[in-house]
């Protein structure tokens, strides 16, 4: 959804959103806490003290220093940015806490109070609207199409009922979330974690991706 708006606010046309569930929100939209960012506008009005190099050495020390550094730094470089940007959408990230893994007040959260991530979900579901950015839900992407040169034409989506349908596109932007509940990709990286959990498999009642492709 973030990256359909800043797609759209930045020139692009005929963007549409696919969401599998009923209704969006994901994981976001049970994020309670807040958002981490450090050397933003609200810090500074409080009198904060704040440092990308601090969040950076805070975030690697809560990870026990098995994150990636270049993607954290990226992470802490970028935290102010994407504060601003919420609040420009129509968000409310304007109020600064602490928060367990942080030095100092660090943690933005709605000045109402409310948990973040219904906000978050809130204020991208009506900049969507804005912007007339159709939102398809219960419509699941499930192989994205390619072709001869292996240059991205296309989705093949299932609806809830299974009937598929192929978007031709000129790009896709992948943001379906973890992988967390895809066991064979998770034992893949840690096999220690075989049988840990095993989601309910969805039935994937479509033909197989060479098929797609011939057609
Ligand atoms: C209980 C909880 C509390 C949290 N609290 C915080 C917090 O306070 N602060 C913080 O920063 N982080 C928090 N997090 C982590 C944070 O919520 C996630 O890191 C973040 O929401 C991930 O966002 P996302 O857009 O990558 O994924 P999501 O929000 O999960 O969005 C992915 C979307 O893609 C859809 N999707 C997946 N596959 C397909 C497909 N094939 N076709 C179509 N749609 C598909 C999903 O249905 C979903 O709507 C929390 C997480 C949880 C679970």
């Amino acid at each position: 959804m973030t990256a359909a708006v800043e797609a759209t606010q930045k020139g692009a046309t005929n963007l549409i959103v696919l969401e599998k569930m009923p209704i969006t929100g994901g994981n976001t939209v049970r994020a309670t806490g807040g958002l981490n960012a450090a050397e933003t506008p609200y810090q500074k009005a409080d009198g904060i003290e704040d440092s990308i190099e601090l969040f950076v050495e805070d975030t690697m020390k809560g990870g026990k220093n098995l994150n990636d550094p270049k993607l954290v730094q990226v992470m802490a470089e970028k935290s102010a940015d994407a504060v601003t940007w919420v609040n420009e959408i129509g968000g409310d990230l304007s109020v600064v806490g602490q928060f367990g893994g942080a030095s100092v007040k660090r943690i933005h959260r709605p000045s109402d109070t409310s948990a973040v991530g219904p906000m978050l979900v809130n204020a991208l579901n009506a900049k969507l609207k804005e912007l007339d950015v159709p939102v398809f839900l219960e419509t699941e992407a499930v192989h994205i199409l390619l072709n001869e040169e292996g240059a991205v034409v296309g989705v093949q989506a299932a609806t809830k009922g299974g009937e598929p349908y192929t978007i031709s596109c000129k790009a896709v932007i992948l943001a379906s979330g973890g992988f967390g509940a895809n066991s064979e990709l998770v034992v893949k990286y840690r096999k220690d974690l075989d049988g840990f959990f095993a989601p309910p498999t969805t039935p994937v009642p479509l033909e197989t991706e060479s098929l797609w492709r011939k057609s």
